[in-house]
C-alpha cells in the first residue's frame, strides 16, 4: 500500500494527466487512493492547475458512515469530493479496488445522457470486467442514491457510466484504474462513432466469454 505521501503525489500527477489526455475539464472529476488510514480523496472544486498534495483529504473507512458527511474526517481545511461517498462505499465493498476515477470524458458522457450503456460491440469491452458496460440510472451528485447505483453498476466491472454525469473506473492502482478509464473513453467514442453509420453488431456471450479467457493470460508477464 502507498504511503499517504506516495498517494497525494500520484493523485495530482492522474488529475493533471486526465486533464492533459481531454478526459476532464475543469473541476469536474475526482480521485482517490485507498491507503492504511482509509482512503486519500481530491478536494471539491479544486482545477488540476491549483491542486496541491498538501490539499488532499483523508477519509476513513470505519468513522464515514457513523459521521455521515466527509468533512468530519478531512484532515485538511478542503472540503472533500463531494463524490466521496461513492469512493468510500467502493472501497468498503470492492477489495480488489486500491484506486478510483471518476471524469466527465466527453464520449462516455454522450452516452450517459442517453442513459446507453455499451454493448459487447467490440472485444476490448472485457478490459471493463465483464461483456458490456453497464449505464447507472441518474440520480444527483454527492448522494447516497448516486452512490447505491454506482456501486450496483459496477458489479463484477472495473467501469461503469452515471447517467447524465461521466464515468467511474477502478483499479488495483491508480495508473491501473486511469487505463481503464482511458480505454472506457475510447470505447465509447468508438460505439459513439458506430452508432453514426448503422446498428453495430454485437458479439454474443460466447464469444465474451472466449475473449475473457483469453485475457487472463494476455499482456506481459502472463504466459505465452
Ligand atoms: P468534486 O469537485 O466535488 O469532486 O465534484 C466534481 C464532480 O465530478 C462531481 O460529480
Ligand atoms: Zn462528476
Amino acid at each position: 500500500m502507498k504511503s499517504v505521501h506516495d498517494a497525494a503525489n500520484s493523485i495530482v500527477s492522474v488529475m493533471q494527466r486526465l486533464d492533459a489526455l481531454g478526459l476532464n475539464r475543469g473541476a469536474t472529476g475526482n480521485c482517490s487512493v485507498r491507503t492504511s488510514m482509509g482512503f486519500l480523496i481530491t478536494p471539491s472544486g479544486i482545477p488540476p492547475e491549483k491542486l496541491t498534495e498538501a490539499a488532499m483529504v483523508t477519509i476513513s473507512l470505519s468513522e464515514a458512515h457513523q459521521a455521515g458527511m466527509g468533512r468530519a474526517m478531512a484532515n485538511s481545511a478542503a472540503n472533500p469530493s463531494s463524490e466521496w461517498r461513492f469512493h468510500h462505499d467502493i472501497y468498503l465493498q470492492r477489495p480488489d479496488v486500491n484506486a478510483i476515477v471518476h471524469c466527465h470524458s466527453a464520449f462516455a458522457t454522450s452516452l450517459a445522457c442517453l442513459h446507453k450503456g455499451v454493448p459487447a460491440f467490440h472485444y476490448m469491452i472485457a478490459v471493463a470486467g465483464g461483456p458490456n458496460i453497464r449505464c447507472a440510472p441518474y440520480a444527483l451528485f454527492g448522494t447516497q442514491e448516486l452512490s447505491n447505483q454506482a456501486l450496483r453498476a459496477l458489479q463484477d466491472r472495473k467501469a461503469c457510466l452515471l447517467a447524465n454525469h461521466g464515468m467511474i473506473a477502478v483499479g488495483r492502482d491508480l495508473a491501473d484504474a486511469l487505463g481503464i478509464a482511458v480505454e472506457v473513453e475510447s470505447l465509447c467514442e468508438q460505439y459513439w462513432r458506430a452508432l453514426q453509420i448503422g446498428e453495430p453488431i454485437i458479439l454474443s456471450d460466447a464469444q465474451m466469454a472466449e475473449v475473457m479467457e483469453k485475457f487472463k493470460t494476455y499482456g506481459p508477464h502472463k504466459g505465452d
